[in-house]
C-alpha cells in the first residue's frame, strides 16, 4: 500500500477501530459503584477511581487487540446523550441550582425529591435507553469540554492512539424534545455550530489527532432535509481551520445519499454500518480520498462474523475508496463483554458467538487480512468457517416439525371470526359489568418473591418449596384483588423475573448466558436470551400458575403471555433467516400455550406486545413489511382459540404514530394501552384508524409512586368516555404494577374501582 504515503491525510489514517465500547464494566463494576454513590456509601473520588479503571482497561484492551485508533471518550456515568447535554450546557433549568456537577448530572438523570428527571426513551431501534434532553425557548448553550479534553489528554499521556468521540449536533437536536412551547430543537442548529467549532479547536490544542462525531440520525427519516443539513453542518465543521481530523460516524442503517452530502465537505473520514446498510451508497457517494471506516463486524448482535464475506466486502470497497479502516458496525455497548466465563455453553454453541472481546479480534484479523490475505489470519478465518458450517447443519436450527407447521399455515389460521360475533359470545360467557375493571398483569415483586427466587437458584430450596411460596404470593394477590373489588383478576406474575426471559427459559431454540449483561439504561443491565434455533414449546409454560389462581376465585382470571414481537425485540435473534420467519415460529409456540390455557378453562388470555413500536424500522420504506409480519405473528399467536375466548393485548407508551393502524389490525378483543399521561389522545387516534374493539386506556400512571385521587381517575374515565362508548371501555392502570409497593397498589386500585362504580352509574 505504498501509495498511501502520497496523500497528506493518510499519514494519520488508521486501520482498525470500533465506534465505541461498553462502559458498565466487565463485571458491572460501574453499576455497583454508581449505586453505592447514590446510596451515600462511597464518595465522588471513589466513584471516579472505578470510572478511571474502566476507561483504562478498555483503552488497553483495544490497544492490545491491535487497534491503531481508540475511542477514548465513550465512557459515561449514566448516558451519552446526557453527557452531550452537559457538555453543551443544556441540562434542564430545574437542576441548575445544584452546584456539584456530578450531583446535578445525576439529578437530571434520576430526579430527586425536588425535581423530575429527564424522560427516557429508546436509542434508535436498540434496547438501550437514553435521556431525552429538553430544549425550551430560553435554553442557551455553552460549551464545557473539560471531560472530553481530560480523557483525551490522559489517554495520550499513556501512549493510547486516542480518538475523541462526541454526539453530533444533528443527532443531539433531532433526539431532543421541545418544551415550554419551543420550536423543534433542530431549528437551533445554528446556535450549536459555534460550540462544535470551539470544541474542535480545543481538541486540536489538546493534541487530539482525530475526533469522531456520531450522527446516527443520518440513517433515519427523523426529520426533513437531513441530507442538506448534513452538508451544511459538516461543510462548516470541516472548514474549521485548525482542527483534528474529523470522522463523521453513522450507524444502525444505511446513510444513503447523506454520504454523498458528506463527500462534498472537507471532513476526513466517514463511518458506515455495513451490517444494517450496504456498500452501494458508499460506492455511489464519491468519497474520493476520504477514509472510510467500514463497519463490517456486527456491533449489536452476538454471532461470529462470516470473515470471508466481510473480507470480500472490504476488498471490493478498497478498489473504489481512498483508504479503508475496519470497524464494528456500531458501538459494542449493545453486546456483552466477553464469551470467557460462559462455560455452561456447549462448545458448538460457543463457537457460533462473538461478544465484544471476540469482535475486537475479528476486526483486527480482518484489517490484517486486508493487507496480508486471509491465510495470514488462518485460525480466525477457520473458526469463522467452522461456525458457519456447523450452524448450517445443526439439527436444532432446522427442526422439520416446526418448519412443516409453519409451511402449512394459512390465512384462516390467523383470522378470527368477525369481532362482533366474538363479542356476543364473550359477553355471554363472562357476564361482566359495564366498564369492567382489571390490571395489566404483574403485582409488586415482594422481598419474599426475590428471596424465593435466589434461594431456588442457590439450591437452598427445591422446586416444590418454590412452588408453594409462589402459590402463597398468588393467593395473596387474588385476595387483594377480591378485596378491592376488581372484575377480571390476574395471578400477579410472581414467578417471572422478566417477561421475555421467563418464556425463553422454557422454549426450545433459546439459551441463556451466565454473564451476558448489557446496559439498558443508567446502572440498569439486562441479560437478553439468545434465540439461536427453531423455536418450539415442549410443555405448557403458564397453565399451572393460572389454573391455580383460578381455583381460588369465582371471578375470571386472565392468562398472561408475552407476544412474539416482544420476545424477539428483547432477545439476541438468529441472523440466518428473515426475522418474520423467526417471529412466526415464536408465534406458534405462544399459540400452543393459548390453546392449552383455553382447554384448562381460562376464559381470557392477554398477550402483551409492549415492544411493537420499538422494532419499527428507522426508514419509512421498510415499515410496511415489518408491520405486516409483526401483526401476522401476533394473530398467529392468538388465532387458535374459540370465539368465546377473549384475547387481550397490552401496549406501553401512548405515542404510537405510525403503529396505530397495526394496533387496530392486531384485532385483539380488548387492548389496554398507556394513556394516563397524554389525556386519552390515543383513543382518538385509534378511532381514526377504524378501531372498534374494546379498549382499556390506562387511567392512572403507575410509573410514579404518587397514588392518584379518586376524582382524578374519575376525570380520566369521563375523558375516555368522550372518545369511546361506555360499552367498549375497560378500566385499568396504564402498565404492570411490579415496580410499586403493595400498600400503594391497594389504595390506588381501591380508588380506581370506586371511580369505575361512580362513572358506571352515570353511563
Ligand atoms: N403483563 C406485564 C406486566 O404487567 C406487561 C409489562 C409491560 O407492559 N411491559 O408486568
Ligand atoms: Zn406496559
Amino acid at each position: 500500500m505504498s501509495d498511501d504515503e502520497t496523500h497528506t491525510t493518510t499519514t494519520a489514517a488508521f486501520h482498525a477501530t470500533v465506534p465505541g465500547v461498553a462502559r458498565i464494566g466487565a463485571n458491572r463494576e460501574l453499576k455497583r459503584a454508581v449505586e453505592a454513590y447514590w446510596a451515600g456509601r462511597i464518595d465522588a473520588a471513589a466513584l471516579e477511581t472505578v470510572a478511571d479503571g474502566i476507561k483504562r482497561d478498555s483503552w488497553n484492551q483495544l490497544v492490545q487487540a491491535g487497534f491503531d485508533s481508540v475511542p477514548v471518550t465513550t465512557f459515561s456515568y449514566y448516558d451519552q446523550m446526557l453527557d452531550t447535554a452537559a457538555m453543551l450546557g443544556a441540562l434542564p433549568e430545574r437542576v441548575a441550582t445544584i452546584s456539584d456537577p456530578l450531583d446535578r448530572y445525576f439529578a437530571a438523570a434520576r430526579g430527586n425529591d425536588l425535581v423530575a428527571p429527564l424522560e427516557m426513551t429508546k436509542w434508535f431501534d436498540t434496547n438501550y435507553h437514553y435521556l431525552v434532553p429538553e430544549i425550551g425557548p430560553t435554553t442557551s448553550f455553552a460549551l464545557d469540554a473539560s471531560t472530553v479534553l481530560a480523557d483525551v489528554t490522559r489517554a495520550r499521556s499513556i501512549g493510547v492512539p486516542a480518538r475523541a468521540v462526541v454526539i453530533g449536533p444533528i443527532t443531539f437536536l433531532a433526539l431532543s424534545k421541545a418544551v415550554h412551547g419551543a420550536d423543534a430543537p433542530l431549528t437551533r442548529i445554528d446556535d450549536l455550530l459555534p460550540l462544535y467549532e470551539d470544541l474542535l479547536a480545543q481538541l486540536a490544542d489538546a493534541g487530539a489527532e482525530w475526533v469522531q462525531i456520531d450522527e446516527p440520525t443520518l440513517v433515519t427519516d427523523q426529520a426533513e432535509g437531513l441530507t442538506e443539513l448534513a452538508e451544511r453542518v459538516y461543510g462548516r465543521l470541516g472548514a474549521v481551520p485548525s482542527r483534528p481530523r474529523l470522522l463523521v460516524q453513522t450507524y444502525f442503517g444505511d446513510a444513503g445519499d447523506r454520504l454523498a452530502a458528506l463527500a462534498r465537505t472537507e471532513v476526513d473520514a466517514v463511518g458506515v454500518d455495513l451490517v444494517a446498510g450496504g456498500v452501494d451508497s458508499v460506492l455511489a457517494a464519491g468519497l474520493g480520498e476520504k477514509l472510510v471506516v467500514a463497519g463490517v463486524v456486527d456491533g449489536r448482535n452476538v454471532w461470529r462474523t462470516d470473515l470471508d464475506r466481510a473480507l470480500a466486502t472490504l476488498q471490493s470497497l478498497r478498489e473504489h475508496v481512498g483508504t479503508l479502516a475496519v470497524s464494528t458496525s456500531c458501538s459494542t455497548l449493545h453486546v456483552p463483554y466477553t464469551l470467557r466465563g460462559e462455560s455452561q455453553l456447549d462448545s458448538t454453541l460457543a463457537g457460533w458467538l462473538a461478544f465484544a472481546d471476540e469482535k475486537f479480534a475479528e476486526v483486527a484479523a480482518l484489517s490484517r487480512a486486508l493487507v496480508h490475505g486471509a491465510a495470514d489470519q488462518a485460525p480466525q478465518f477457520e473458526a469463522s468457517r467452522a461456525a458457519l458450517a456447523t450452524r448450517a447443519t445443526d439439527p436444532r436450527l432446522n427442526v422439520a416439525a416446526v418448519r412443516e407447521r409453519l409451511d402449512a399455515l394459512e390465512p384462516a389460521d390467523w383470522t378470527r371470526t368477525t369481532a362482533s360475533i366474538r363479542r356476543a359470545k364473550q359477553d355471554a360467557a363472562l357476564n361482566l359489568p359495564l366498564l369492567p375493571t382489571t390490571t395489566i398483569g404483574s403485582y409488586p415483586q415482594t422481598v419474599e418473591i426475590r428471596k424465593a427466587r435466589s434461594a431456588l437458584r442457590a439450591g437452598s430450596i427445591g422446586t416444590t418449596e418454590y412452588r408453594d411460596r409462589m402459590q402463597r404470593e398468588i393467593a395473596d394477590v387474588i385476595a387483594l384483588q377480591e378485596k378491592v373489588g376488581l372484575d377480571v383478576l390476574v395471578h400477579g406474575e410472581p414467578e417471572r423475573n422478566d417477561m421475555v426471559q421467563y418464556f425463553a427459559e422454557q422454549l426450545d431454540g433459546f439459551f441463556a448466558t451466565a454473564n451476558g449483561w448489557v446496559q439498558s439504561y443508567g446502572s440498569r443491565c439486562v441479560r437478553p436470551p439468545i434465540l439461536f434455533g427453531d423455536v418450539a414449546r415442549p410443555t405448557p409454560m403458564t397453565v399451572g400458575w393460572i389454573t391455580y389462581a383460578q381455583s381460588l376465585t369465582n371471578r375470571p382470571v386472565k392468562g398472561m403471555l408475552t407476544g412474539p414481537v416482544t420476545i424477539l425485540a428483547w432477545s439476541f435473534v438468529r441472523d440466518d433467516q428473515p426475522q418474520a420467519q423467526t417471529a412466526q415460529q415464536v408465534a406458534l409456540a405462544i399459540r400452543d400455550e393459548t390453546v392449552d390455557l383455553e382447554r384448562a378453562g381460562v376464559p381470557i388470555i392477554q398477550v402483551d406486545e409492549p415492544a411493537l413500536r420499538e422494532l419499527l424500522p428507522l426508514r419509512a420504506a421498510d415499515r410496511e413489511a415489518y408491520l405486516d409480519w409483526a401483526v401476522t405473528s401476533f394473530r398467529i399467536a392468538t388465532g387458535g382459540v374459540a370465539e368465546a375466548t377473549q384475547i387481550h393485548t397490552h401496549l406501553c407508551y401512548s405515542e404510537f404514530g405510525e403503529v396505530i393502524g397495526a394496533i387496530a389490525a392486531l384485532d385483539a378483543d380488548v387492548t389496554s394501552i398507556e394513556a394516563a399521561r397524554s389525556h386519552m389522545e390515543v383513543l382518538h387516534d385509534l378511532d381514526e384508524a377504524g378501531f372498534a374493539n374494546q379498549v382499556g386506556p390506562g387511567v392512572y400512571d403507575i410509573h410514579s409512586p404518587r397514588v392518584p385521587g379518586t376524582d382524578e381517575i374519575t376525570a380520566s374515565l369521563r375523558e375516555a368516555l368522550g372518545a369511546v362508548s361506555a360499552n367498549r371501555l375497560w378500566v385499568n392502570p396504564d402498565c404492570g404494577l411490579k415496580t410499586r409497593r403493595t400498600e400503594e397498589v391497594t389504595v390506588a386500585l381501591k380508588r380506581m374501582v370506586t371511580a369505575a362504580l361512580l362513572v358506571r352509574q352515570e353511563a
